[in-house]
């Protein structure tokens, strides 16, 4: 199951994982529906991007969220685990405009809330090939600290990955994390769609 704002490049890395790009269902009612991809004995399930989204009036970007959170809590038993996709970029600056609102940020409440169902999620920050290296570890510690994660965030490496769909980076780092999940769930024999 993954989640994200739009334009994070949730499916940039479905394809880096799985090396193919098979739509199966989709589900009627948002402007960015409900995905899955078929992978045999399992799916991936690409939620509708949440957050601010330019063009989009607040009751429908509320509606989404809505609706994938009665989708987490409706689906809680067949979800074996969740990926928040952040953009490593991007999310420091929008989650401060959220803050000096005096709101959470969108997607440190996500977190949360998919801690609170159990669901394990990991958390990918992508795009990390757009910031420099020398400002990389400062980033990442601050995306950290606004998830609730006390920096350093290398600390945090069993749950959050910085990664690039863009030149693979991250990605065996992530591929092992969730292979490790598939196995604590017992489901081992089903990691194929791995590429
Ligand atoms: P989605 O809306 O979350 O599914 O995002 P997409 O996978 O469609 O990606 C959105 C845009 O970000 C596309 O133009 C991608 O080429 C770009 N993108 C995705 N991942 C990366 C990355 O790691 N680095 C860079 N530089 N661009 C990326």
């Amino acid at each position: 199951m993954l989640v994200g704002r739009s334009n994070v490049g949730k499916s940039s890395i479905i394809r880096q994982l799985t090396g193919k790009k098979v739509v199966i269902g989709r589900r009627p009612g948002v402007t960015r529906r409900i995905t899955r991809y078929n992978l045999g004995k399992m799916e991936i399930v690409d939620m509708p991007g949440f957050g601010f989204m330019s063009g989009v009036p607040k009751f429908l970007q509320e509606k989404i969220k809505t609706e994938i959170v009665r989708y987490l809590e409706g689906n809680r038993k067949r979800i074996i685990f969740a990926l928040e996709i952040l953009d490593a970029r991007s999310f420091s600056e929008i989650a401060e405009r959220w803050q000096r609102r005096g709101q959470i940020p969108v997607d440190a409440e996500m977190f949360s809330f998919l801690g609170e169902l159990n669901l394990n999620p990991l958390v990918v920050a992508n795009k990390i090939d757009l910031i420099p290296r020398a400002y990389r570890d400062a980033v990442l510690d601050d995306i950290c600290e606004k998830l609730g994660l006390p920096p350093p965030w290398r600390q945090w490496t069993d749950i959050f990955v910085p990664l690039s769909a863009k030149t693979g980076e991250g990605i065996p780092e992530l591929k092992n994390l969730i292979k490790q999940r598939m196995h604590a769930a017992g489901l081992g024999r089903y990691i194929g769609w791995l590429k």
